[in-house]
């Protein structure tokens, strides 16, 4: 190809690292600069130029900049520096860039599917040039991490979210395709921003967003087979439960904002028994927000507690409850009158109006925040958490970090060191007692690339919920006895591809277990050829 091909075309270019028989064979020769640099010495350049930004919102632009530009090098990097940029390419910094992704918006970056196309969906679709799509996360920009409704500009999250998907469980990155759906937006401040980069019109709602829906759905389809894994992500609740419902029989899909928090929530849990013994049918839970994180992952517990064989899935739920905005969900408030992610979590229970009265009523073991209420977990509630656990479990996951229910630092503060915490966005060490200790992070990130994986490589052609706990097994199972000593009940990061290669064996082995899996024959060595399969940005020769 001519030289100048190779350096504009990001999947290509090499910049820098180009060698001496690539240049000469293709025609490079005077078009870079004489040096040549090892793939090392280039990310030890990114990430020193990366370091020198004060802004996250510049660091992300830097990183989406080396994205459009040397897509090997982009996921070489983000490997290599994982704990460290992840913040960058993701929650926390990708909130911000949602925020203003009309303002900072340069090169396009995935797929955009309007209410105007509908009846030409499928003809948008394949403008895509890549064929063989694995993996798609799609959004609707309603309900964007905890900020709300970003419409179009919601496409900062199907966007990073790939690159994790990539950078984490090796799914090759012309296999992802992010897409959103522009139905408008209720977002007055973006409607009336001149730089807003979707329709300027509000949501439209009811039979014609089901129609486009439902026209995608059957388009993707279409377009790449039965095997193509569809994520959903940052729907508002009123969608997300009913397209989740809708699909699961008919796709491949999954709705990581119900079903991926559940799994890396639990596994957090699961991590967290050796500090107290016992097991999860001896805990009882209390959740801040009863939206989709907090009634998927109060499922998901239900069903893995029911797993033990003591208890039915019924039985199991009379030991979790939940909070919304409105105090605790209880019969007393009229089961028809709440919406039906509710409704099998409205205990008899005289009405409670706070959280912190239903602490005292319940006296929970283990408290998780999913309501993006900042403060949520105050003073108080700390306290009343440590008065009746000698070491009780405190999960603050609203992200990004300005919604979270309470710091790191409160958290261990107001409990004296006795919380075992988890946060959704990360916190860095604390001080207790002398010394420091870490905060393990429930990142949807442990989970959703290992799943991806294990559909993959077994060919799955439906997602069933077992995956969600065998996967919450697998992480757990990661976390050592080291690692909670400092505080953690997940593993660092520095560890993912592993990991994701364990889940995904996980996953595969269940999906064969139950007939999904059309991977035949059944590979010998799962483990192994999930790792074969992974994705690895180092350069190839092109001589
Ligand atoms: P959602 O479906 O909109 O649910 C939010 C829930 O919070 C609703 O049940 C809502 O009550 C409740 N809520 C709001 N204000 C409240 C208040 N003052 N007191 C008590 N509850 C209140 O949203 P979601 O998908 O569950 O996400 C919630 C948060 O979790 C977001 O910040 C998101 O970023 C975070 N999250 C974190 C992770 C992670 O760390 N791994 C994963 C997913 C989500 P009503 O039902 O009465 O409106
Ligand atoms: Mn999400």
């Amino acid at each position: 190809a001519n030289g100048m091909d190779l350096l504009r075309d990001p999947r290509f270019n090499k910049g820098t690292a180009f060698t001496e028989e690539d240049r000469k064979h293709h025609y490079l020769e005077g078009l870079l600069p004489p040096i040549i640099l090892s793939q090392e010495q280039q990310i030890e350049r990114i990430v020193h130029n990366i370091r020198s930004k004060a802004d996250p919102l510049q660091r992300y632009l830097d990183m989406m900049d080396l994205q459009d530009r040397n897509e090997r090098l982009f996921f070489a990097t983000l490997i290599e520096h994982v704990e460290e940029l992840m913040p960058v390419v993701y929650t926390p910094t990708v909130g911000e860039a949602c925020e203003k992704y009309g303002t900072v918006f340069r090169r396009s970056r995935g797929l955009f599917i309007t209410i105007k196309d509908k009846g030409r969906v499928y003809e948008v679709l394949k403008n895509w040039p890549e064929y063989k799509v694995a993996v798609i996360v799609v959004t609707d920009g309603e309900r964007i991490l905890g900020l709300g409704d970003l419409g179009i500009q919601g496409m900062g999250i199907p966007v990073g979210k790939l690159a994790l998907y990539t950078a984490l469980g090796g799914i090759r990155p012309s296999q992802c395709l992010p897409i959103t759906i522009d139905v408008g937006t209720d977002n007055e401040k973006l409607l009336n921003d001149p730089f807003y980069i979707g329709l300027k019109q509000k949501r439209v709602r009811g039979q014609e967003y089901d129609d486009l829906l439902d026209e995608f759905m059957h388009a993707v389809k279409r377009r790449y087979g039965e095997k193509v894994l569809v994520q959903f992500e940052d729907f508002a609740n009123s969608n997300a439960f009913r397209l989740l419902e809708k699909y699961r029989t008919t796709h491949l899909t999954f709705n990581d904002d119900i079903q991926g928090t559940a799994s890396v929530t639990l596994a957090g849990l699961m991590a967290a028994l050796p500090l107290n013994g016992g097991s999860m049918a001896d805990h009882r839970f209390l959740f801040q927000g009863a939206g989709e994180a907090g009634t998927g992952i109060a499922d998901l517990i239900a069903l893995s507690i029911s797993k033990d064989g003591q208890k039915s899935v019924e039985e199991a739920r009379k030991q979790i409850y939940l909070v919304d905005s409105k105090g605790l969900v209880t019969a007393s408030r009229g089961i028809e009158s709440l919406p039906e992610h509710k409704q099998k979590w409205a205990h008899e229970h005289p009405p409670v109006g706070s959280l912190i009265e239903a602490i005292h009523a319940l006296k929970p073991t283990a408290l998780i925040g999913v309501s993006a209420m900042r403060g949520a977990f105050d003073k108080d509630v700390l306290q009343a958490m440590a008065k009746y656990h000698p070491r009780p479990i405190i999960f603050a996951l609203s992200n990004p970090t300005s919604k979270a229910e309470c710091t790191a630092e409160e958290a261990y503060k107001e409990t004296n060191g006795a919380a075992v915490f988890a946060s959704g966005s990360p916190f860095g060490p604390v001080e207790v007692n002398g010394k420091p200790r870490l905060t393990g992070q429930g990142n949807n990130a442990y989970i959703f690339p290992g799943i991806g994986l294990g559909c993959i490589i077994s060919g799955s052609v439906r997602i069933h919920d077992d995956f969600f706990l065998v996967a919450a097994e697998a992480l757990a199972s990661q976390v050592t006895d080291d690692d909670r000593a400092q505080g953690l009940v997940y593993p660092p990061f520095t560890r993912i591809r592993t990991i994701s290669a364990v889940i995904a064996t996980a996953v595969a082995e269940r999906s064969y277990e139950l007939g999904l899996a059309s991977r035949l024959p059944k590979p010998a060595n799962l483990l192994e050829y999930s790792k074969r399969c992974m994705y690895n940005p180092d350069y190839r020769k092109y001589y």
